[in-house]
Protein backbone atom coordinates (compact mmCIF):
# COMPACT_ATOMS: atom_id res chain seq x y z
CA UNK A 1 0.00 0.00 0.00
CA UNK A 2 1.16 3.17 -0.83
CA UNK A 3 1.76 5.95 2.48
CA UNK A 4 2.52 8.99 3.24
CA UNK A 5 5.22 9.65 5.76
CA UNK A 6 4.03 10.49 9.83
CA UNK A 7 3.81 14.39 9.17
CA UNK A 8 2.23 14.25 6.28
CA UNK A 9 -0.20 11.75 7.69
CA UNK A 10 -1.05 14.24 10.37
CA UNK A 11 -1.38 17.03 8.01
CA UNK A 12 -4.43 14.79 6.26
CA UNK A 13 -5.80 14.32 9.40
CA UNK A 14 -5.94 18.43 10.39
CA UNK A 15 -8.59 18.36 6.85
CA UNK A 16 -12.09 18.77 8.34
CA UNK A 17 -13.43 16.86 5.58
CA UNK A 18 -11.23 13.68 6.41
CA UNK A 19 -12.00 13.95 10.15
CA UNK A 20 -15.32 13.53 9.13
CA UNK A 21 -15.42 10.59 6.80
CA UNK A 22 -12.61 8.81 8.95
CA UNK A 23 -15.63 10.03 11.81
CA UNK A 24 -18.34 8.24 10.24
CA UNK A 25 -16.55 4.92 9.73
CA UNK A 26 -16.20 5.20 13.68
CA UNK A 27 -19.24 6.74 14.37
CA UNK A 28 -21.37 4.20 12.49
CA UNK A 29 -19.20 1.35 12.99
CA UNK A 30 -19.06 0.96 9.63
CA UNK A 31 -16.28 -1.88 8.58
CA UNK A 32 -15.97 -1.46 4.84
CA UNK A 33 -17.73 1.20 2.61
CA UNK A 34 -19.33 -0.34 -0.56
CA UNK A 35 -20.48 1.65 -3.69
CA UNK A 36 -23.80 1.69 -4.99
CA UNK A 37 -24.34 1.57 -8.41
CA UNK A 38 -26.68 4.46 -10.41
CA UNK A 39 -27.00 3.52 -13.97
CA UNK A 40 -27.26 7.39 -14.82
CA UNK A 41 -23.80 8.49 -12.88
CA UNK A 42 -21.92 5.08 -12.52
CA UNK A 43 -20.35 4.40 -9.26
CA UNK A 44 -21.23 6.63 -6.47
CA UNK A 45 -19.81 6.52 -2.88
CA UNK A 46 -22.93 8.76 -0.49
CA UNK A 47 -21.57 8.88 2.32
CA UNK A 48 -18.50 10.78 1.06
CA UNK A 49 -21.01 12.78 -1.11
CA UNK A 50 -21.74 13.94 2.48
CA UNK A 51 -18.79 15.08 3.51
CA UNK A 52 -17.40 16.77 0.28
CA UNK A 53 -20.56 17.44 -1.46
CA UNK A 54 -22.13 15.83 -4.42
CA UNK A 55 -20.45 18.41 -7.09
CA UNK A 56 -17.05 17.34 -6.66
CA UNK A 57 -15.46 13.61 -6.98
CA UNK A 58 -15.79 10.95 -4.37
CA UNK A 59 -13.95 8.91 -5.83
CA UNK A 60 -10.75 10.82 -6.65
CA UNK A 61 -11.01 12.12 -2.94
CA UNK A 62 -10.79 8.41 -2.05
CA UNK A 63 -8.58 7.19 -4.40
CA UNK A 64 -5.75 10.11 -2.56
CA UNK A 65 -6.88 9.01 0.75
CA UNK A 66 -5.93 5.15 0.02
CA UNK A 67 -2.35 6.56 -1.33
CA UNK A 68 -1.55 8.70 1.50
CA UNK A 69 -2.29 5.49 3.69
CA UNK A 70 -5.36 7.02 5.38
CA UNK A 71 -7.60 4.39 3.49
CA UNK A 72 -7.18 0.77 2.41
CA UNK A 73 -9.23 -0.67 0.04
CA UNK A 74 -10.15 -4.28 -2.15
CA UNK A 75 -11.17 -4.57 -5.88
CA UNK A 76 -15.60 -5.03 -5.44
CA UNK A 77 -16.32 -4.80 -9.14
CA UNK A 78 -15.28 -4.03 -12.18
CA UNK A 79 -17.84 -1.01 -13.93
CA UNK A 80 -18.05 -1.05 -18.02
CA UNK A 81 -18.17 2.39 -19.34
CA UNK A 82 -19.68 3.54 -23.13
CA UNK A 83 -16.39 4.72 -24.92
CA UNK A 84 -18.16 7.47 -27.10
CA UNK A 85 -20.51 8.99 -24.10
CA UNK A 86 -18.40 7.48 -20.89
CA UNK A 87 -22.21 6.60 -19.90
CA UNK A 88 -22.03 3.64 -16.95
CA UNK A 89 -25.65 2.57 -18.63
CA UNK A 90 -24.38 -0.44 -20.30
CA UNK A 91 -25.88 -3.67 -21.46
CA UNK A 92 -24.51 -6.65 -22.76
CA UNK A 93 -25.69 -8.58 -25.92
CA UNK A 94 -24.47 -12.30 -26.26
CA UNK A 95 -24.43 -11.91 -30.37
CA UNK A 96 -24.43 -14.36 -33.10
CA UNK A 97 -20.59 -15.41 -34.47
CA UNK A 98 -21.35 -15.27 -38.00
CA UNK A 99 -23.85 -12.28 -38.52
CA UNK A 100 -23.09 -10.47 -35.17
CA UNK A 101 -27.01 -9.98 -34.69
CA UNK A 102 -27.91 -9.85 -30.72
CA UNK A 103 -31.59 -11.46 -31.83
CA UNK A 104 -30.78 -14.90 -30.65
CA UNK A 105 -32.30 -17.73 -28.63
CA UNK A 106 -30.69 -19.40 -26.10
CA UNK A 107 -31.83 -23.35 -25.04
CA UNK A 108 -30.88 -25.86 -22.95
CA UNK A 109 -29.54 -28.72 -24.37
CA UNK A 110 -31.02 -32.22 -22.74
CA UNK A 111 -29.66 -35.98 -23.34
CA UNK A 112 -31.56 -38.45 -22.78
CA UNK A 113 -29.34 -41.09 -20.96
CA UNK A 114 -31.32 -44.48 -21.82
CA UNK A 115 -30.79 -43.94 -25.40
CA UNK A 116 -28.47 -41.28 -25.90
CA UNK A 117 -30.37 -39.02 -27.38
CA UNK A 118 -29.50 -35.05 -27.31
CA UNK A 119 -31.36 -32.40 -28.37
CA UNK A 120 -32.31 -28.24 -27.65
CA UNK A 121 -35.38 -28.17 -24.20
CA UNK A 122 -37.96 -27.46 -26.51
CA UNK A 123 -37.78 -30.67 -28.58
CA UNK A 124 -38.48 -32.38 -25.67
CA UNK A 125 -41.31 -30.38 -24.56
CA UNK A 126 -44.70 -32.17 -24.90
CA UNK A 127 -47.56 -29.80 -22.96
CA UNK A 128 -46.28 -29.54 -19.55
CA UNK A 129 -44.28 -32.68 -19.72
CA UNK A 130 -40.55 -33.92 -21.05
CA UNK A 131 -40.67 -36.80 -23.82
CA UNK A 132 -37.90 -38.10 -25.62
CA UNK A 133 -38.67 -37.43 -29.48
CA UNK A 134 -36.29 -40.72 -30.18
CA UNK A 135 -38.07 -43.12 -28.55
CA UNK A 136 -41.30 -41.53 -26.71
CA UNK A 137 -40.76 -42.57 -23.31
CA UNK A 138 -40.80 -39.44 -20.67
CA UNK A 139 -38.02 -38.51 -18.76
CA UNK A 140 -39.11 -37.43 -15.16
CA UNK A 141 -36.08 -37.49 -13.06
CA UNK A 142 -32.91 -34.99 -13.87
CA UNK A 143 -30.08 -36.22 -13.11
CA UNK A 144 -31.28 -39.95 -13.37
CA UNK A 145 -33.19 -40.20 -16.73
CA UNK A 146 -31.13 -37.49 -18.57
CA UNK A 147 -29.27 -34.83 -18.03
CA UNK A 148 -28.55 -30.95 -19.08
CA UNK A 149 -26.11 -30.82 -21.51
CA UNK A 150 -25.36 -27.32 -21.87
CA UNK A 151 -26.62 -24.83 -23.81
CA UNK A 152 -27.41 -24.54 -27.66
CA UNK A 153 -28.05 -21.28 -29.80
CA UNK A 154 -30.10 -20.10 -32.51
CA UNK A 155 -29.31 -16.68 -34.79
CA UNK A 156 -32.99 -15.51 -35.56
CA UNK A 157 -31.39 -13.50 -38.19
CA UNK A 158 -28.96 -15.35 -39.76
CA UNK A 159 -30.73 -19.14 -38.33
CA UNK A 160 -27.33 -20.46 -37.91
CA UNK A 161 -26.50 -22.40 -34.68
CA UNK A 162 -24.45 -22.15 -32.17
CA UNK A 163 -22.83 -23.04 -28.58
CA UNK A 164 -20.93 -20.04 -27.77
CA UNK A 165 -22.63 -16.59 -28.66
CA UNK A 166 -20.11 -13.22 -28.86
CA UNK A 167 -20.32 -10.82 -26.04
CA UNK A 168 -20.95 -7.24 -27.04
CA UNK A 169 -22.04 -3.97 -25.54
CA UNK A 170 -25.14 -1.56 -25.81
CA UNK A 171 -25.30 1.98 -24.48
CA UNK A 172 -28.52 3.09 -23.62
CA UNK A 173 -28.05 6.18 -23.56
CA UNK A 174 -26.19 7.25 -27.12
CA UNK A 175 -27.28 4.09 -28.67
CA UNK A 176 -23.40 2.97 -29.19
CA UNK A 177 -22.68 -1.14 -29.82
CA UNK A 178 -19.24 -1.34 -28.97
CA UNK A 179 -16.89 -4.54 -28.24
CA UNK A 180 -14.59 -5.42 -25.13
CA UNK A 181 -11.67 -3.95 -26.98
CA UNK A 182 -13.50 -0.32 -27.17
CA UNK A 183 -14.72 -0.80 -23.31
CA UNK A 184 -13.71 1.21 -20.57
CA UNK A 185 -13.34 -1.26 -18.02
CA UNK A 186 -12.81 0.39 -14.74
CA UNK A 187 -11.71 -0.69 -11.50
CA UNK A 188 -14.46 -0.28 -8.21
CA UNK A 189 -13.12 -0.35 -4.63
CA UNK A 190 -14.96 -1.21 -1.39
CA UNK A 191 -13.19 1.22 1.18
CA UNK A 192 -12.40 0.52 4.85
CA UNK A 193 -9.70 2.62 7.56
CA UNK A 194 -6.58 1.29 7.12
CA UNK A 195 -5.02 0.08 10.38
CA UNK A 196 -2.76 3.12 11.48
CA UNK A 197 -6.13 5.73 11.13
CA UNK A 198 -8.23 3.24 12.82
CA UNK A 199 -5.45 3.91 15.56
CA UNK A 200 -5.35 7.61 15.23
CA UNK A 201 -9.15 7.83 15.05
CA UNK A 202 -9.35 6.33 18.59
CA UNK A 203 -6.64 8.16 19.93
CA UNK A 204 -5.55 11.35 18.19
CA UNK A 205 -6.63 14.89 16.61
CA UNK A 206 -9.04 13.29 14.54
CA UNK A 207 -11.81 13.25 17.27
CA UNK A 208 -11.43 17.35 17.06
CA UNK A 209 -13.99 17.33 13.76
CA UNK A 210 -16.77 15.12 15.32
CA UNK A 211 -16.71 17.22 18.51
CA UNK A 212 -16.48 20.56 16.86
CA UNK A 213 -19.41 19.62 14.84
CA UNK A 214 -21.30 18.54 17.77
CA UNK A 215 -20.39 21.88 19.93
CA UNK A 216 -21.97 23.83 16.15
CA UNK A 217 -25.08 21.71 15.92
CA UNK A 218 -25.81 22.86 19.57
CA UNK A 219 -25.59 26.21 19.01
CA UNK A 220 -21.93 27.00 20.27
CA UNK A 221 -19.17 29.35 18.36
CA UNK A 222 -16.08 27.09 17.94
CA UNK A 223 -12.22 27.74 17.12
CA UNK A 224 -9.53 25.17 17.24
CA UNK A 225 -7.50 26.08 17.55
CA UNK A 226 -9.02 28.96 19.96
CA UNK A 227 -7.36 31.70 21.82
CA UNK A 228 -8.30 33.74 24.64
CA UNK A 229 -6.18 36.83 25.78
CA UNK A 230 -5.05 36.48 29.70
CA UNK A 231 -4.99 39.35 32.47
CA UNK A 232 -1.38 38.98 32.00
CA UNK A 233 -1.30 40.35 28.57
CA UNK A 234 -0.42 36.69 27.42
CA UNK A 235 -2.56 35.33 25.14
CA UNK A 236 -3.52 31.36 25.64
CA UNK A 237 -3.91 28.50 23.18
CA UNK A 238 -6.93 26.01 23.75
CA UNK A 239 -7.25 23.01 21.14
CA UNK A 240 -10.85 24.40 21.10
CA UNK A 241 -12.99 27.52 22.45
CA UNK A 242 -16.56 27.48 22.13
CA UNK A 243 -19.36 30.38 23.01
CA UNK A 244 -22.38 29.53 23.77
CA UNK A 245 -24.91 30.91 21.14
CA UNK A 246 -27.36 31.44 24.64
CA UNK A 247 -25.32 32.32 27.36
CA UNK A 248 -21.94 33.80 25.82
CA UNK A 249 -20.37 31.89 27.85
CA UNK A 250 -17.07 30.72 27.25
CA UNK A 251 -16.20 26.98 27.50
CA UNK A 252 -12.22 25.48 26.93
CA UNK A 253 -11.52 22.34 25.63
CA UNK A 254 -8.65 20.36 25.82
CA UNK A 255 -7.51 17.04 23.95
CA UNK A 256 -4.38 15.15 25.73
CA UNK A 257 -3.40 11.76 24.14
CA UNK A 258 -1.51 9.31 25.13
CA UNK A 259 -0.80 5.28 24.62
CA UNK A 260 -1.19 4.16 27.89
CA UNK A 261 -2.33 6.89 30.53
CA UNK A 262 -2.04 10.46 30.61
CA UNK A 263 -0.88 12.57 33.43
CA UNK A 264 -1.38 15.61 35.58
CA UNK A 265 0.77 17.22 33.53
CA UNK A 266 -1.58 18.11 31.47
CA UNK A 267 -4.39 19.34 33.87
CA UNK A 268 -1.83 21.51 35.70
CA UNK A 269 -0.34 23.72 32.31
CA UNK A 270 -4.21 23.78 31.39
CA UNK A 271 -5.08 25.52 35.20
CA UNK A 272 -2.30 27.93 33.89
CA UNK A 273 -3.73 29.11 31.16
CA UNK A 274 -7.61 29.24 33.15
CA UNK A 275 -6.03 30.94 35.91
CA UNK A 276 -4.94 33.61 33.74
CA UNK A 277 -8.46 33.91 31.25
CA UNK A 278 -10.73 32.96 33.45
CA UNK A 279 -13.60 31.20 30.93
CA UNK A 280 -16.69 29.98 32.19
CA UNK A 281 -16.03 26.36 31.82
CA UNK A 282 -13.19 24.20 31.13
CA UNK A 283 -12.68 20.57 30.03
CA UNK A 284 -9.75 18.58 29.65
CA UNK A 285 -10.72 15.06 27.27
CA UNK A 286 -8.08 12.57 28.30
CA UNK A 287 -7.90 9.54 25.80
CA UNK A 288 -7.93 6.94 26.65
CA UNK A 289 -7.72 8.03 30.50
CA UNK A 290 -6.23 9.84 33.34
CA UNK A 291 -3.81 8.94 36.17
CA UNK A 292 -5.68 9.23 39.39
CA UNK A 293 -3.23 12.13 40.52
CA UNK A 294 -4.43 13.75 37.16
CA UNK A 295 -8.04 12.68 38.20
CA UNK A 296 -7.70 14.64 41.66
CA UNK A 297 -6.26 18.13 40.47
CA UNK A 298 -8.76 17.76 37.95
CA UNK A 299 -11.43 18.14 40.18
CA UNK A 300 -9.84 20.20 42.87
CA UNK A 301 -9.44 23.19 39.77
CA UNK A 302 -12.80 22.78 38.64
CA UNK A 303 -11.94 21.43 35.23
CA UNK A 304 -14.41 18.94 33.85
CA UNK A 305 -12.73 15.60 33.29
CA UNK A 306 -13.84 13.23 30.42
CA UNK A 307 -12.12 9.89 29.88
CA UNK A 308 -12.56 8.17 26.40
CA UNK A 309 -11.25 5.72 24.03
CA UNK A 310 -13.41 7.11 21.49
CA UNK A 311 -15.48 9.77 19.60
CA UNK A 312 -19.08 8.33 20.98
CA UNK A 313 -18.23 8.49 24.58
CA UNK A 314 -16.76 12.22 24.05
CA UNK A 315 -19.75 13.00 22.36
CA UNK A 316 -22.12 11.42 25.12
CA UNK A 317 -20.16 13.26 28.14
CA UNK A 318 -20.21 16.01 26.37
CA UNK A 319 -24.05 16.08 25.89
CA UNK A 320 -24.58 15.84 29.69
CA UNK A 321 -21.74 18.56 29.78
CA UNK A 322 -23.86 20.69 28.16
CA UNK A 323 -27.24 20.07 29.75
CA UNK A 324 -25.62 21.25 32.96
ZN1 LIG B 1 -22.75 6.04 -24.87
ZN1 LIG C 1 -26.60 -14.81 -37.18
ZN1 LIG D 1 -34.83 -41.50 -25.81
Amino acid sequence: MPKASKNELQSIYQDHKVQLLISKFVSTKLEAMNPIFDPKRGVRYPLVEVVIGDDSNPEKFLEKLYERGVLKRKLYDKIIHCPSCSSANVSIHYTCPYCKSFDIIKRALIEHIKCGYIDTEDHFQKESKLVCPKCNKELTNPDIDHNRAGVWCSCNECTKKFDIPVPSHFCRECETHFSFEDATYKNVYTYSLSPVTKKEATIGWIMIGPILDFLKDHGFKVKSPGFLDGKSGTSHMFDITAISGKTKNTTVIDLSTSDDVVTEQSVISMFAKIFDTNPEKACIIAIPKMNENGRKLASLYKIKLIEAKDQNVIIEALKECIKK
